[in-house]
């Protein structure tokens, strides 16, 4: 061969490439400065974040996989943690905030191996064993004894993580009286789950009920707005006049005739409300239209109607009372019917009223009218509730509670600490580097607290000895019994964390080549910086 070769080309034009240890250390800053974003938001003395969108729009929260959803960030690496943290979202909806936090002080115990000359497969494996480590430690510290005051301290920890300043324990109490009616199993069907939100006052009058809300009001003041044992219908089909302009053209030329015409479009409809009438029904769910003749009707007849009802209200009811949606109502039969025991309108706000269908058929369903003064504080809440509801979920699962507040993640790190010992070579240091992420933990919550970290993680690392159940409440400052100050969190969520961070640690650390396609610019704007 010549010397004249062509270079060869495998890339397209403008695709740049980082490789080896700058591919590796680019990514884990993407991480540790994606987790120190969120690292502040930890726990309940936990920042706020301002997020501002393109278009102006503002939102306050300190919630991870919020604050996630809006950054967005640029980068590979750290857009593999926002995903690690979503899917812990999907799965267990808490602890989003730990997973990136715990990535990042795994990524920056990883950089000080690597600068240490350790190498990543060492590391990957001494990471590995400590994972196994610390779940067989969370077991061993994990309370069995899931009885509703167990699952309420659980409810009340999650929440509190989320910000609510204000007595969230009533809630708390409220929201697991009613999962507790509707698990099976110990599973909680979050389908059956239905959160609105009003804001405009006070968060202590969220309303939490078994059953459905349908966000409604009874057509017309005449009807009844309280039906014991009622009998349901869900219509498809609208109680209107039928449209006949693209059938036939009506010519009416005498008065007669006109009357004649309007006496038989008015019997169609009452012959409609009769259908109901006759089978029993006393409350209607209609997804289209109610003209104001067959209102006349069924006001008539003393059933209580909302119209326009939505289809995924529709379905939820269906699901609760039994009852069948039907398309054309000359197909309804009683058996179509659905029953409930109490169906009420009730004023939610301020000349809003909805529709409450209560005592169903088939338990199962449950409605959350989430309150707040603001915006803000709605959507916080409504936040915190999500995050109550995957903890509660989480502990009836696999029936096991572990103290919170950092004492969880300080008996993890000294048993793996321990275990270690029991290693030689340079694996053990990678084990070591576990253990010391993990106490990162207790010492942002803590730092968050305005605590003086150095003196409380002196004092935490003392009463560990003495009890596994020892952490730090932040809201007194204090190290003490978790379970005596009720601050419990589920096992399940601890070790979703353990498992996710692990993982996408391991994912980040074994890219050592990043190629990059060139972005294409969108018309008239500018091309994103390539870091976050
Ligand atoms: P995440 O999104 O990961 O759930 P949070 O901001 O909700 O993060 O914070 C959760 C952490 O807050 C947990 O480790 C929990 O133990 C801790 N926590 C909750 N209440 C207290 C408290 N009173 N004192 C100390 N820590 C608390
Ligand atoms: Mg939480």
């Amino acid at each position: 061969m010549e010397n004249n070769q062509r270079p060869v080309i495998i890339m397209p034009e403008g695709t740049t490439r980082e490789v080896g240890s700058q591919a590796k250390s680019n990514n884990i800053m993407a991480g540790k400065i994606l987790a120190d974003v969120l690292k502040t938001t930890l726990g309940p003395r936990g920042m706020d974040k301002m997020l501002v969108n393109t278009i102006g729009d503002v939102k306050i929260t300190n919630d991870g996989s919020t604050i996630l959803k809006e950054i967005e960030p640029d980068h590979p690496a750290a857009q593999m943690i926002v995903d690690a943290s979503k899917e812990q979202e999907t799965n267990v909806e808490d602890g989003t905030t730990t997973v990136v936090v715990l990535t990042g002080e795994l990524l920056k115990q990883a950089e000080k191996l690597l600068d240490e000359g350790i190498s990543t497969s060492t590391i990957l494996k001494g990471f590995k064993d400590a994972t196994i480590k610390a779940k067989e430690v969370l077991n061993d510290i994990s309370i069995t004894d899931i009885k509703k005051e167990n699952l309420v301290k659980i409810a009340t920890t999650s929440m509190k993580g989320k910000g609510p300043k204000y007595d969230i324990e009533q809630i708390a109490e409220k929201l697991v009286e009613e999962l507790l009616k509707v698990e099976k199993d110990g599973n909680i069907n979050k389908d059956q789950i239905k959160l609105r939100k009003i804001h405009g006052e006070s968060m202590e009058s969220t309303e939490i009920t078994e059953g459905v809300v349908v966000d409604k009001n009874v057509l017309e003041s005449e009807m009844p707005k309280d039906v014991k044992n009622a009998k349901i219908a869900l219509l498809q089909y609208p109680l209107d006049v039928k449209d006949l302009s693209n059938k036939a053209k009506i010519k009416i030329t005498d008065p007669e005739e006109l009357e004649t015409y309007v006496k038989q479009e008015e019997n169609l409809q009452k012959e409609e409300v009769d259908i109901l009438a006759n089978a029993g029904v006393n409350v209607l769910f209609c997804q289209k239209k109610i003209s104001d003749i067959s209102q006349h009707f069924l006001t008539k007849a003393g059933i209580l109607s909302a119209k326009r009802v939505k289809n995924k209200d529709l379905e939820r009811l269906s699901q609760a009372t039994g009852a069948e949606i039907v398309n054309n109502i000359h197909e309804l039969t009683e058996d179509d019917l659905g029953t409930a025991g109490h169906v009420y309108e009730k004023e939610v706000f301020e000349d809003t009223e909805y529709i409450f269908i209560e005592e169903c058929k088939n338990p199962g369903t449950i409605s959350i009218i989430v309150k707040g003064t603001t915006k803000v504080v709605t959507d916080q809440l409504e936040q915190a509730i999500n995050d109550a509801i995957g903890a509660v979920s989480a502990t009836l699962r696999n029936k096991k509670a572990i103290p919170g507040g950092g004492a969880s993640d300080m008996a993890m790190a000294k048993q793996i600490k321990e275990y270690a010992n029991t290693i030689g070579g340079k694996k053990q240091m990678a084990i070591i580097g576990f253990a010391q992420a993990l106490e990162e933990l207790p010492k942002a919550l803590a730092h968050n607290a305005g605590l003086n970290t150095i003196d409380i993680m002196v004092q935490l690392k003392a009463a560990q000895t003495k009890s596994t159940n020892m952490g730090i409440n932040v809201l007194t400052g204090n190290v003490s019994d978790m379970l005596e100050e009720s601050i419990l969190e589920s096992t399940e969520v601890k070790d979703h964390i353990l498992d996710s961070a692990s993982e996408v640690t391991e994912q980040i650390l074994r890219i050592d080549d990043v190629l990059a396609a060139q972005k294409q610019a969108p018309v008239g704007g500018d091309v994103g910086s390539p870091m976050m």
